[in-house]
């Protein structure tokens, strides 16, 4: 008997993945398991325009209700998995019922690190922003003139701190290591994007860490710092990462490593057994990467659908993200691990700056402030396997179209 795909997660891998087949004409039957309340919908405007209130929850969603019915794709809302039973091909749910699979996608995506409760994580006026009930209680507590501290200078929590900022709070954000991005982003643009914040009044510390936090009546009143100051705030934002969500794989015996262990085509260690999106473990230039981003989440699992369809592509990820905060816009193409020069180049506009990574002199990844132009031809340099000469991009006059060439 056909029991077709169970996809476990329902958010932007699990949405791609259904409508990736369906777009193939590939007409089995699939099952999304998620424990979310809602359709599959967009994350990164929780950090901006939906916390905002400039966005409602209707445009966050991928598709409405009525596509998954339509699409003859079965949506299951609510509901956690609980274990994977390999032998029987089937998951196990939380009310104990259970659900064949001839084919299991895992797209379980991240849950955002907290604080410890020993140093005041569980008290109230603390939080997180992964889903749209965090970012619903979050943004009911951000009212003009609040003291808020964030957790973290790394996207979510600049994001967090330009959202605030324009609500009208006062905000400190702590980062504990030597400067903001420090693991994401040169310091060129680190140094960039400080400016942005402090001239919106954002106080940042930069090698400044928790020691802990102070509660009254079980809320979050102040915070005591690393260098032994104290600071009277009214509420905390954690930005501190995410964990991959692989218990659920690590506890059916598939290879788990800070992320399910998957090859080039998102396979687990049990062939009958993908995952996708920010959970995946992934191949990348003879070593593993874990990649948080809607590219990745995309693209990895359209892949997977072309394979379950009959295809035989590997994926090979080409990474791009982006960030607002104000109105800046970053938009980054490539990944710029292990670099080991960058070159700036002045935009044309006020404003504006790109930062070129190279690696072992080949180009790898570009960070584009306001340059929409930067962006394009990185990330089509990239493609093409290009390195721009060095020369030109220092040349704020240079036409970067030349490079394409
Ligand atoms: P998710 O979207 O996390 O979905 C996983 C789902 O699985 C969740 O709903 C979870 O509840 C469910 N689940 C997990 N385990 C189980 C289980 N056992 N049973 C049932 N359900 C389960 N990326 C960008 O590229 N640009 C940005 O600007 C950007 N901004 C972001 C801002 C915020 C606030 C956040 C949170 C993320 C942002 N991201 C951004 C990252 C991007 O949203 C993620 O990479 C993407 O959502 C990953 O999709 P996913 O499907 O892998 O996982």
């Amino acid at each position: 008997m056909v029991q077709g795909l169970v996809i476990v997660g329902a958010g932007q891998a699990a949405f791609s993945t259904a409508s990736k087949l369906r777009s193939l004409k590939d007409d089995r039957p699939i099952t999304i398991v998620g424990l979310e309340a809602h359709a599959p919908y967009q994350r990164p405007p929780l950090s901006k325009k939906y916390l905002l209130g400039e966005m409602s929850f209707d445009r966050l969603l991928l598709r409405p209700e009525q596509w998954y019915q339509d699409n003859n794709v079965e949506l299951r809302h609510s509901t956690w998995v609980e274990e994977i039973d390999r032998q029987a091909k089937q998951l196990v749910l939380q009310n104990g019922s259970t659900l064949a699979y001839d084919q299991l996608v895992l797209a379980t995506g991240a849950t955002p690190r907290h604080l410890p409760q020993d140093i005041g994580g569980d008290l109230s006026g603390v939080f997180t922003v992964r889903n749209k009930d965090d970012a619903d209680r979050l943004s009911a507590e951000m009212k003009p003139g609040r003291r808020l501290l964030i957790i973290g200078g790394g996207y979510i929590g600049l994001e967090a701190a330009a959202v605030a900022r324009h609500l009208g709070l006062e905000v400190t954000l702590i980062e504990m290591a030597e400067r903001i991005l420090a693991r994401v982003a040169a310091k060129e643009t680190a140094d960039f994007i400080r400016a942005v914040h402090t001239g919106h009044g954002v106080m940042i510390r930069e090698g400044m860490g928790l020691l802990r936090l102070i509660g009254a009546n079980g809320r979050v009143v102040a915070a005591e710092l690393s260098d032994g100051s104290r600071l009277d705030i009214d509420m905390v934002i954690v930005g501190i990462g995410v964990s991959p969500n692989d218990a659920l794989a690590a506890r059916a015996g598939l290879s788990v490593r800070n992320g399910i262990l998957v090859d080039t085509f998102a396979r687990t260690s049990d062939p009958d057994i993908f995952a996708v999106g920010d959970c995946a473990l992934q191949p990348w230039q003879g070593a593993e990467i874990r990649l948080e981003s809607v590219q990745n989440a995309v693209d990895q699992a359209e892949a997977v659908a072309a394979i379950l369809a009959g295809g035989n592509q590997p994926y090979q990820p080409k990474p791009w993200f982006w960030s607002d905060q104000y109105d800046l816009k970053l938009q980054i193409a490539g990944l710029n691990l292990g670099y080991d020069e960058t070159i700036l180049r002045p935009g044309v506009r006020e404003g504006s700056i790109s930062i070129w990574y190279y690696r072992n002199e080949t180009f790898i990844a570009v960070d584009a402030i306001n340059d929409a132009r930067a962006y394009v031809t990185g990330k089509k340099l990239l493609e093409m396997g290009k390195t721009p000469e060095k020369a030109v991009l220092r040349d704020a006059q240079s036409d970067l179209k030349q490079l394409l060439s």
